[in-house]
């Protein structure tokens, strides 16, 4: 058995767990905490994928569904500004990284968005199959259980990146502080060919590099 073969089921768990984890967090309503993100990173062959999950709080300033117009103004704009991976981040140049795939989701929506709900519901779950289909013991999670949040909201935010030199990617730069400033640090997993590493980034310290 390779090292290559090792760091794929490695990688693969990694992110089989932060699936796990991330719908543990829909289903729970764990208690985050607030100015705290949590930030996965997994490289698999050439694709990377990115994934933070974050409070409501520290993206929105709330955690219900919005009640005003200038809470629906402030929810869509921080959509918008997610969707956007150059927004949020930077990955070696050399490494020519593009995105393949980006997912924004929350659990911040009103009853009255039953419809969205459910499109969320199945692009998820698809999501899922994605990534699970060597893992034969694939179950459904039993998502009738997911219900909304009223209390605490939260955001995951998936990147695919595929990157055409991906023996040349060695730093990712955040720009999360910048568009988010209640966050007060990110918590940083990387599992990369080259590099197993946890550490925590900041508004001053907001590269992870390897
Ligand atoms: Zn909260």
């Amino acid at each position: 058995m390779g090292n290559f073969f090792k760091y794929s089921l490695l990688t693969s768990s990694l992110i089989l767990s932060t699936y796990s984890l991330a719908d543990e967090h829909f289903r729970q309503h764990s208690t985050h905490v607030h100015g705290h993100v949590e930030l996965n990173i997994a490289q698999d062959a050439d694709e990377l994928l990115v994934e933070f999950t974050a409070p409501g709080a520290d993206i929105l300033g709330f955690e219900h569904a919005p009640e005003n117009t200038q809470q629906k103004e402030k929810l869509a704009q921080a959509v918008k500004i997610l969707q956007q991976a150059d927004n949020i981040l930077t990955l070696s140049a050399a490494a020519n990284c593009h995105v393949e795939h980006q997912d924004v989701r929350h659990n911040l929506n009103s009853h009255d968005d039953e419809h969205e709900h459910e499109h969320e519901h199945e692009h998820e779950h698809e999501h899922e199959h994605e990534h699970e289909h060597e893992h034969e013991q694939h179950t459904d999670h039993g998502h009738d259980e997911h219900q909304h949040s009223a209390e605490h909201g939260a955001f995951t935010v998936e990147y695919h990146f595929e990157c055409q030199r991906v023996n040349q990617l060695d730093a990712i730069e955040t720009h999360w502080f910048t568009h988010f400033p209640a966050t007060a640090e990110i918590e940083v997993n990387l599992l990369t060919d080259s590099a197993m590493l946890a550490t925590e980034l900041d508004a001053s310290n907001h590269t992870v590099s390897w």
